[in-house]
């Protein structure tokens, strides 16, 4: 059983590791991006407000997504463990979720952080691919899928997020910087702030999280 959060700026490899870890460690993996995409599929209320917000490369307000990862973690999947992806990206939603967990009795074990240089971003933003079926991710660079355009999972069509557009790239990092990187900070003071080289190959740096989960279980 862990709970656990993965950190690090957009383009990263938060999604692609969380996933992986999620599936092998049998978390639920509370992806906020996601779920709000897909809300934005389906034309919900939520979804429609989200859309724009996400296409500016902006943030969600603090209490709609605090409001979700409440219920998220209500939610009887939540019992084994999770993985959040995505969320905190505020110092407010991080405060937040301290006190949701001081609530359950839950702890964290382990915030994962994913470092990244920002030059590295940008070029990998613009080579993501998402499946529009089933949200899988590839990289055109790094991990391709078999045929061209077609995800290798289910076989749903792959596209270019509206925010990994470049300008769009710049705002969102603009925007990491300004509000998530502060709850980076957070963590590191409270000792749970555990720090992979986002650089490495994709199996190399899901050897060094797991890693640390283990190593942060037993500690
Ligand atoms: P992601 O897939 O995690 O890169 O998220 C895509 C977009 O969803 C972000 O750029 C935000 O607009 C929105 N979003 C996801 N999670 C959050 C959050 N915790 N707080 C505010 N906005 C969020």
């Amino acid at each position: 059983m862990h709970r656990l959060i993965i950190l690090g700026p957009p383009g990263a490899g938060k999604g692609t590791q969380s996933e992986r870890l999620a599936r092998d460690l049998d978390l639920a993996h509370v992806a906020t991006g996601d779920i709000l995409r897909r809300a934005a599929q389906d034309g919900t209320d939520l979804g429609r407000r989200a859309a724009e917000i996400m296409r500016a490369g902006l943030l969600v307000p603090d209490d709609v997504m605090i409001g979700l990862i409440r219920r998220e973690l209500a939610a009887p999947a939540a019992a084994k463990g999770f993985v959040l992806d995505g969320f905190p990206r505020t110092l407010e939603q991080a405060k937040a979720l301290d006190a949701l967990l001081a609530e359950t009795g839950w702890k964290l074990d382990a915030v994962l952080y994913l470092e990244v240089p920002e030059g590295e971003l940008v070029k990998r933003a613009a080579g993501r691919r998402v499946c529009k079926k089933c949200g899988a991710n590839y990289n055109l660079l790094a991990s391709p899928p078999t045929r061209a355009g077609i995800c290798d999972a289910c076989g749903g069509e792959l596209y270019l997020r509206d925010d990994d557009r470049e300008d769009t790239v710049r705002r969102r990092l603009e925007v990491y910087r300004r509000l998530t990187e502060p709850v980076v900070d957070h963590y590191r003071s409270c000792g749970l702030l555990r720090r992979v080289d986002g650089l490495a190959p994709p199996d190399a740096v899901y050897r060094s999280l797991l890693g640390q989960v283990t190593g942060a279980a037993k500690a």
